[in-house]
């Protein structure tokens, strides 16, 4: 099996090609959440549902929804929060998608997840549901803030469902919802959405691949116009014809041919 050996390699470049595109798509995901951190652009909708349907524990859900560049933040809460900060910049740049977005409407989405974090002082609780990824929506996790008693260290209980959350400052707590409530902590998602995280990372798999074909070419232009092997830098005076002595670059072909 002549062949074996050439496949094995190719299939090994692939792997390490999607491992790679795979990081990226991680280290991106995350490294978008520090975009709010240090920004307080986002495009902001409040939006209070009232449900008529009384299987619901909650019939009034309020519903924020904060955007910028790969993230997408939902927040959901039970009484109506006056805001003290002024609103921020409206700028309606998304560039982040999620195909086939199965998230249902927002007193159901809101009832689930407080039937599910159970808070103990639910009408102080804010859960979010938080997704970053570019281009299209990739992790995603859910988080609460109780602002309703300061902890020792004067800082807010908080919780995570598929993420980590650090700690809120009682001080940002104050002025919930904030613009970015998320904005002065850490918060670390880690439940992939499928669908989003297999497109980002053929998406970044196709990227690194042009990058390191480009750069290749590159490469070989240059050996070439300096008269050598294109593929080992072999010194072939500009005499392309025979192909590369050393390596066998162009000599399988020629040989073919005679
Ligand atoms: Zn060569």
């Amino acid at each position: 099996m002549p062949l074996a050996p050439s496949i094995r390699s190719r299939f090994r470049s692939l792997s390490i090609l999607i491992l790679l595109g795979l990081m990226l798509n991680l280290i991106v995901s995350w490294s978008l959440l520090l975009i709010p951190r240090y920004s307080a652009a986002a495009d902001l909708r409040i939006v209070q549902f009232r449900n008529p349907n009384t299987e619901y524990p909650h019939d009034a859900i309020f519903s924020v929804i904060h955007q910028w560049f790969g993230v997408h933040e939902h927040q959901f809460y039970l009484t109506r929060r006056s805001r003290s900060r002024d609103l921020p910049k409206r700028t309606s740049i998304y560039w982040t998608w999620l195909p086939w977005d199965s998230d249902p409407d927002a007193i159901t989405r809101g009832n689930e997840l407080f039937t599910s974090f159970a808070p103990e002082h639910p009408d102080h609780a804010i859960i979010s549901t938080t997704r970053v990824g570019f281009p299209s929506l990739a992790m995603e996790t859910q988080s609460l803030v109780d602002d309703f008693s300061l902890l020792s260290n004067g800082s807010l209980r908080t919780e995570s469902h598929y993420g980590f959350i650090s700690r809120v400052d009682g001080v940002a707590g104050t002025t919930k919802p904030g613009i970015w409530p998320h904005a002065p902590y850490i918060l670390f998602p880690y439940k992939p959405i499928w669908i989003g995280f297999a497109i980002n990372t053929v998406f970044y798999t196709t990227l690194v691949s042009m990058l390191i074909w480009t750069v290749r070419q590159i490469k070989h232009a240059r050996r070439m116009r300096r008269g050598r092997c294109p593929h080992c830098d072999y010194e072939l005076h500009h005499d392309f014809r025979d192909g590369c002595p050393e390596c066998g670059w162009r000599r399988v072909q020629a040989k073919a041919e005679q």
